[in-house]
């Protein structure tokens, strides 16, 4: 067994399985620049070790995943460099694509297979990044939601729900912004199995031992052929459009009045609670 530690991640590897674990639990595991970059370093260790059959990602503490680590692009504590690059939309579209949208696709693409292991929070860009993995287990505290829509925006910079929950919960789940429990997330698709809590990591683990038995030659090409009848269905044209339409509404005025707004009044989360109270 060999461990690398990362800053905000650890990769772990024990014979066949690969877990790569996100670790900010005092941030919910909100992913930062710094988190994604290391995700994708980590990536590239298990597809270089030949050992390595299958990948399973899992999260430190009591959430999978808050989201995209939104502190970094906006507010007090925004970072310069980050901010002079999203000054413009042609900036936020650039900076989008690099690190959310290819940086999820790759994961996506990954020859090997890939297991979540989801807990706690699985919120927006978390859901993002977890339906990125061909498998997910779920503990029985999951919570699903991607509530960007009450906030303007058009989901995050993939558009899962389709996909994972079918057209007609898909509206649902993305016009409310309502969360899915992991029992609702099971009957719906959405995750392959739900275990108690405390046996979340060794679940998956097995799960990951069980799809290394297969010839990677053979995994690889169940995976790839899966994700191909996908394609057929246009999944890829469906995410390129979704992100330019995502990029629309990251500019519109109503989007970029609310963002002023927050720096009135201190946080999103005031600025809509004001909406919906119909303060605004
Ligand atoms: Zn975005």
């Amino acid at each position: 067994m060999t461990t690398t530690h990362f800053d905000t991640i650890t990769y772990e590897t024990d014979g066949p399985v690969a877990v790569v674990t996100l670790n900010r639990p005092g941030q919910a595991n909100a992913q930062s620049m710094q988190m994604i970059d290391e995700l994708d370093a980590a990536f590239d260790l298990a597809a270089a070790d030949a050992e390595v059959r299958v990948v399973v990602l899992a999260a430190e503490g009591k959430h999978f995943s808050s989201g995209h680590d939104l502190k970094e692009l906006v507010g007090p504590e925004a970072s310069a460099e980050l901010q002079a690059e999203r000054a413009t939309a042609e900036g936020k579209f650039r900076h989008e694509r690099r690190m959310y949208f290819d940086r999820c696709v790759r994961i996506y693409e990954f020859p090997k297979p890939t297991i979540a292991a989801v807990q706690g929070k699985c919120i927006a860009g978390g859901l993002m990044l977890a339906a990125m993995c061909d498998l997910i287990v779920a503990a029985d505290d999951a919570v699903f939601q991607n509530p960007v829509a009450r906030m303007s925006g058009m989901g995050v910079e993939l558009l899962v729900e389709p996909w994972e929950l079918g057209i007609r919960k898909a509206k649902e789940f993305l016009l409310t912004g309502d969360s899915i429990d992991a029992q609702e997330a099971w009957r719906l698709g959405m995750v392959n199995r739900v275990v108690p809590r405390a046996a979340l990591l060794d679940e998956a683990k097995a799960m990951a031992a069980k799809v290394a038995l297969v010839p990677p030659v053979t995994a690889e090409r169940i995976k790839d052929s899966i994700n191909q009848t996908f394609e057929l269905m246009g999944k890829r044209n469906s995410w390129n459009y979704h992100f330019m339409a995502h990029h629309f509404t990251h500019n519109t005025a109503t989007a970029l009045g609310k963002l002023a707004e927050r720096e009135q009044m201190g946080s999103m989360r005031e600025v809509f609670e004001a909406r919906d109270k119909g303060d605004t």
